[in-house]
C-alpha cells in the first residue's frame, strides 16, 4: 500500500486564465511532486523525466509494471536535445508536419533521461503536445514524463474527473483543463530501425504517416493479440489496457446483422447493454439500454466518445457490452485497436 496523499485539485481557468494553476503545478513538477495534466489526446500523469524518484512515483501511483515506458512531453524543439541522443532519419519530417500535436516519435535516449523513464530501453518516447495548458505546466517546469493518467488496466482518462476517480489520494495534483478533444492516446512510431514502424494508431494516421515517410511498417500487436513471450517493439500492447469493469465483446459485421445479433443476445441475458454507432439505433429499438458512440464514419466523434462511454457503462450498471466494431482505416484503426484491448480480444463476427 502507498501512503496517502494530500491530492489538491486546480482549476486551469477561470478569470486569471488559469495561471495560479499553471505556476502550482510546475512547482510542485520542479520539486519532483506527480501532477495529472490535460492534454489534447487524454490527461496525462506527469513528472520531472529526469528525476528517477519523481518517475518512479509516476509507476507506484499507476500500478504500472516497470517495463512499460513513459512517453517524454516537450513544450519546443530546443528540449528534444535534453531528451534525444541523436536525430534520426525522418525525425524532421514529422515533427514539422504534426508537432505540436498527438504524434509520439521513438528516438535514441539521451543519458540524461533515466533507464526507469523509458523502462530499461535505450530508446526514449518523445512529444510536444499542442494543448495549451499541457505546453504552459512545461514551460513552467521541465520536460515531463507523463503516461495516461489512470489506474493502470483501466480506460484512460478523458476528464479531470476520470482522474480524481482513480488518483485521488495517489498523486499530487490534478489539474482540471476541461474535456479533451481527441479522446484517444497519441500515435506512436518508431524511428530507430531500418523501417518506420508505427507502434500505436492515434489520430496521426498510418495514411498520413506513409503520405509524409513513404515507407511505414504496421508493427505486431497493433490489430491482434501478441503472442505470448514474443519480442515486443512496445511493451505496452502487452498488457490488458482500457477494460472496464464490464465484458466487453466487440462485434464485426454491417449494422443489419450487428443489430440483429444483439437483440438475440438480450432476450437471453440480463445486464446487457449496447455500445452502438447513429445508424443501428433504428434497427435496436427501443427496450435495449444503449449508449450511442458516434457515426459509423465519424471516428473523430468515436473517439472522443470511446474512453467516457466505456466509463458510465460500468456506473450505469452494465454487465457485458456488445460494442459495434468500427473499420479499422483512418482514425478509425485507433478506435479498433483500443477496443480489442478492452474486449480482451473477445471478437465475434456476424
Ligand atoms: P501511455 O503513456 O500510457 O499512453 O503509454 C505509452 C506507450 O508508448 C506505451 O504503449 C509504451 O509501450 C510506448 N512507448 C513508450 N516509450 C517507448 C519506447 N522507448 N519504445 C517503444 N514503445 C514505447
Ligand atoms: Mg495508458
Amino acid at each position: 500500500m502507498m501512503t496517502e496523499k494530500q491530492t489538491i485539485l486546480l482549476q486551469a481557468s477561470g478569470p486569471d486564465g488559469g495561471a495560479e494553476a499553471i505556476a502550482r503545478a510546475g512547482e510542485i513538477l520542479r520539486q519532483g511532486g506527480t501532477v495529472a495534466i490535460p492534454t489534447e489526446t487524454v490527461y496525462g500523469l506527469a513528472a520531472d523525466a529526469a528525476n528517477a524518484e519523481a518517475v518512479a512515483a509516476i509507476f507506484e501511483a499507476k500500478g504500472r509494471p516497470a517495463d512499460n515506458p513513459l512517453i517524454v512531453h516537450i513544450a519546443h524543439e530546443e528540449q528534444l536535445e535534453q531528451v534525444i541522443s541523436r536525430r534520426p532519419r525522418g525525425l524532421e519530417i514529422l515533427t514539422r508536419r504534426f508537432w505540436p500535436g498527438p504524434l509520439t516519435i521513438i528516438c535514441p535516449k539521451a543519458d540524461r533521461i533515466p533507464l526507469v523513464t523509458s523502462g530499461g530501453l535505450d530508446t526514449v518516447a518523445v512529444r510536444m503536445p499542442s494543448h495549451p495548458v499541457a505546453r504552459a505546466i512545461i514551460e513552467a517546469s521541465v520536460p515531463l514524463a507523463a503516461p495516461s493518467a489512470n489506474r493502470s488496466g483501466y480506460p484512460s482518462p478523458t476528464t479531470a474527473r476520470h482522474c480524481v476517480d482513480d488518483l485521488w489520494g495517489r498523486v499530487d495534483a490534478i489539474v482540471d483543463g476541461g474535456r479533451c478533444t481527441v479522446g484517444v492516446e497519441s500515435t506512436v512510431i518508431s524511428l530507430c530501425g531500418e523501417v518506420p514502424v508505427l507502434l500505436r494508431p492515434g489520430a496521426v494516421t498510418l495514411e498520413q504517416l506513409r503520405e509524409a515517410l513513404g515507407r511505414v511498417e504496421l508493427g505486431k500487436g497493433v490489430l491482434e493479440r501478441l503472442e505470448e513471450g514474443s519480442k515486443v517493439l512496445s511493451p505496452g500492447l502487452k498488457y490488458k489496457h482500457y477494460a472496464p469493469s464490464a465484458d466487453v465483446e466487440l462485434v464485426r459485421g454491417d449494422s443489419a446483422a450487428y443489430t440483429a445479433y444483439v437483440r438475440d443476445r438480450a432476450a437471453k441475458e440480463t445486464g446487457l447493454w449496447a455500445m452502438c454507432f447513429t445508424e443501428d439505433q433504428e434497427r435496436l429499438g427501443e427496450e435495449i439500454p444503449r449508449l450511442c458512440y458516434g457515426g459509423m464514419e465519424d471516428y473523430a466523434a468515436q473517439t472522443e466518445a470511446l474512453f467516457d462511454d466505456l466509463r458510465r457503462l460500468d456506473a450505469l450498471g452494465a454487465r457485458r457490452v456488445l460494442v459495434h466494431a468500427p473499420q479499422p482505416t483512418g482514425m478509425g484503426l485507433a478506435v479498433y485497436n483500443r477496443l480489442i484491448r478492452s474486449a480482451g480480444f473477445h471478437i465475434t463476427d456476424v
